[in-house]
């Protein structure tokens, strides 16, 4: 069995070994806490970063009024001190004196996991380097669940974080991923969702993907697809409600293949052949997805005779 950290913090005369979770908890075992909070239902709260919140000596967070809405829904009364992006380098060596002084601390950000596109790295660089216990509750975290639920491949990804916002450094931030062997995520705001899934495409070229959308709220969503048809979506839908994160194949090889079922092929190919020739059709399908053009053109002679025998047939 493996040792396990106390599922609440240590007080005074106990060791981490005999903490028991029903014991009274006199006060959070000194140090620096980066706590998990919930990314949308408040529910998503693990009882032991609820522990630690109720006795830290300050709780430091980006919104005070949100953190506290999380608090008071579990009757949690706790010392907040705001801690964002515009106020931390006045803000920080306030709090690493508490934790130089044996106090305790608490980071949490609005939602989901701190320091991941959250305040609190500095924090924790200066934590680490006055020699201060740091330490965490793990919890929610958007990326991470947007990449468990998109059905692409989990054993190695890449979190980039938010994209450029303007085309020319967005486009060049992606060339640099082009050849990563590895899932990428990407967190982005809905109004740039479309733009940004076109050039996800232009540059990446044809992947399997999956925009995660409101995850673990009400009108949670995971729409999946190619990047041109997610792309092609959003483009004609507009932006979506919510917050969104991308989740793009990694570059393996056989993407472009995987991304599309035999179905969403004949389907794609029959919606071409209405249109024009075997030739054209085979030569539009694979500029659009990278399959071979040869293959294509099998394929969709094969439906286009299929068709014909079928019409003639009495
Ligand atoms: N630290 C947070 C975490 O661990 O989840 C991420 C913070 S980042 C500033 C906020 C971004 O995360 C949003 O713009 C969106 O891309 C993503 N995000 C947060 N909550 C989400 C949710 N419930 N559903 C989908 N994406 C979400």
């Amino acid at each position: 069995m493996s040792e396990e950290a106390p599922a609440t913090p240590a007080g005074a005369g106990q060791t981490r070994e005999d903490t028991p979770a029903s014991k009274p908890k006199p006060g959070a075992e000194p140090g620096l806490w980066l706590v998990a909070t919930p990314i949308g239902n408040l529910e998503d709260v693990s009882q032991r970063a609820l522990t630690v919140l109720a006795s830290v000596d300050r709780v430091a967070c980006e919104d005070t009024r949100r953190t506290g809405r999380l608090l008071a829904r579990h009757g949690i009364s706790a010392r907040l001190v705001s801690y964002h992006e515009h106020n931390a380098a006045r803000v920080r060596p306030a709090l690493i004196r508490t934790l130089t002084g044996g106090g305790s601390v608490a980071l949490v950000s609005d939602a989901g996991t701190p320091l991941i596109s959250d305040p609190g790295y500095k924090l924790v660089s200066e934590a680490v380097s006055a020699g201060i216990h740091v330490t965490g509750c793990p919890g929610p975290s958007a990326p991470l669940l947007a990449l468990i639920l998109s059905g692409l491949p989990t054993d190695r990804f890449y979190f980039g974080g938010f994209l450029p916002s303007k085309a020319g450094p967005r486009r060049e931030a992606l060339a640099t991923l082009c050849s990563l062997d590895a899932t990428l995520v990407f967190l982005e705001s809905p109004r740039r969702l479309a733009a940004s899934l076109e050039d996800i495409a232009a540059i990446l070229g044809p992947r399997p993907a999956a925009v995660a959308r409101e995850l673990t709220k009400l009108h949670e969503e995971v729409r999946r697809g190619s990047l041109g048809e997610l792309a092609g979506h959003y483009a004609a839908a507009g932006a979506p409600k919510g917050e969104v994160v991308i989740v793009v194949g990694g570059e393996r090889g056989d993407t472009a293949q995987r991304a599309l079922s035999d179905a969403d092929i004949d389907a794609r190919l029959d919606r071409l052949l209405a249109e024009g020739t075997v030739r054209d059709a085979a030569a539009a399908l694979s500029a659009e997805t990278g399959l071979p053009r040869r293959e294509l053109y099998t394929r969709a002679l094969a439906r286009t005779r299929a068709r014909e025998e079928c019409a003639v047939d009495p």
